[in-house]
């Protein structure tokens, strides 16, 4: 088995990731403070999920020579033509908090009526070795609730409800968000690539 570097400094990302790919049994994991030289601030210059991902990616491999996955989320409103997207971790402003970004976004869609709440959570997933780049995407379709409920979790999970569901993320516990969650179905289908490579030869760097 590879060891597989889950590159993302948010440790509630990190966290996730770590056991999604553990019970998934196809790697044995690193976390960032397990490597020297993981790199602490990553500018996400991209104008895309995949940019931003592979830009990440990239630079941890780089800085660390270790194989790693990283990732990068956005989420999608129709009500308010696909924002914030790519500016998800922004959309209050630069170093807005996780709260500020879902009470902009409850005030923002306070007159909109529930059926048009529509949104969805998209993540993509970029892995790096010594031979080759790949993507995985995972997309949760969901709507914005009209107020936060819930304790668990981070980011926008308070206000988002996935589809065939009343409870939004943060009402649920860990396991069920990630058997539905963007997160999860992204690295079902890493887990399906990493698996059709031979692994064995993955941690051999180029002559
Ligand atoms: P990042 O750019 O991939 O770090 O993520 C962008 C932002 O999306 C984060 O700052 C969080 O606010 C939000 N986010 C990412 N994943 C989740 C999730 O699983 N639940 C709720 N919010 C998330």
């Amino acid at each position: 088995m590879i060891h597989l570097l889950i590159g993302s400094n948010n440790t509630h990302k990190a966290e996730e990731m770590r056991a999604i790919v553990e019970a998934q049994g196809l790697a044995h994991l690193l976390m960032p403070s397990d490597v020297q030289g993981f790199p602490t601030d990553i500018p996400e210059t991209g104008a895309t999920l995949e940019e931003n991902a592979y830009i990440k990616a990239v630079t941890i491999f780089q800085a660390t020579g270790r194989i790693c996955i990283a990732d990068d989320t956005g989420l999608e409103v129709d009500a308010l033509g696909g924002a914030p997207g790519v500016h998800t971790a922004r959309y209050a402003g630069e170093h807005a908090s996780y709260a500020e970004n879902r009470t902009k976004m409850l005030a923002e869609l306070r007159d909109v009526p529930p059926e048009q709440r529509t949104a969805r959570f998209r993540t993509v997933i970029c892995y790096h070795d010594h031979f080759r780049v790949c993507f995985a995407e995972g997309i949760c379709e969901g709507h914005i609730a009209a107020k936060e409920r819930g304790e668990a979790g981070f980011g926008y999970d308070a206000i988002f409800i996935p589809q065939g569901f009343d409870r939004t993320f943060a009402e649920m516990n860990a396991d069920e968000k990630h058997r539905v969650s963007h997160r999860g179905q992204a690295l079902k289908r890493f887990a399906e690539i990493l698996h059709s490579y031979h692994t064995d030869e993955l941690e051999k760097p180029l002559p």
